[in-house]
């Protein structure tokens, strides 16, 4: 009864679309598998969710989908939970001493809804201030991308994206805001096409307001060119 409970529990959590932790909850075991046995293993799971709902696998257009996703699973939606993939925290020197805010905006973001395992599809919008040292732009990107290649929530994906770039450039001068669309709330469930999710993580001089407001004016700039 109690184990039911928490089942029903931890599924009206995730219909709220409420994350529990800033880590990505991973099992202590994760890596042990090589990528070549995951995709063995969930191809085989693939196939039975299939056969499952009834599908004839035989027929030409299915047969090779339990591998194919399988593939796209490890290698490619969910690849971000390899760390070997995290970019590597090469920095430049701030040789032109540039020392007012950088903004990186409209960063393709695609991720998955770790509740629905459906696609988030948005656009982050990254600041720091430097303290020293820089990143090359296109790194901004790649964070992004590494975090959002995960099961994802978009609070943490968030604040993943600001303590990555914090560490990386050895200051709390960092923020992000994420627009998203989540296609669980799109596509199914309430199902409303045109609600966005907007979140936001500001780190030490962007929780200042002057700071905060340039970051947030930048952002509504229209970029045409
Ligand atoms: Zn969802």
């Amino acid at each position: 009864m109690k184990i039911e409970n928490n089942i029903e529990e931890f599924e009206s959590l995730g219909d709220d679309h409420i994350g529990t932790s800033f880590d990505t909850p991973l099992r202590r075991d994760a890596f042990k598998l090589s990528n070549e046995e995951k995709i063995d293993i969930i191809k085989d799971d693939v196939r039975h969710i299939m056969e499952t709902l009834g599908l004839d696998l035989t027929d030409d257009s299915l047969n090779g989908t339990p591998n194919r996703v399988a593939k796209m699973f490890v290698k490619e939606i969910f690849g971000g939970l390899d760390p070997k993939k995290k970019p590597s925290a090469s920095t430049f020197e701030n040789k032109y001493k540039y020392g007012e805010m950088l903004v990186e905006k409209n960063i393709t973001v695609y991720s998955t809804c770790e509740h629905h395992l459906l696609p988030i599809v948005g656009k982050a919008h990254i600041a720091y201030i430097s303290n020293g040292s820089v990143v090359g732009l296109s790194k901004m990107n790649r964070i992004v991308d590494y975090y959002a290649k995960r099961p994802q929530v978009q609070e943490r994906l968030t604040i993943q994206i600001v303590k990555e770039l914090q560490e990386v450039l050895k200051t709390q001068d960092v923020a992000c805001v994420i627009d998203a669309k989540h296609l669980c709330v799109n596509s199914r469930g309430i199902r409303d096409v045109d609600c966005s999710t907007v979140t936001s993580e500001f780190g030490g001089k962007f929780k200042e307001e002057t700071t905060r407001r340039e970051f947030l004016d930048y952002i509504k700039l229209e970029t045409k060119f």
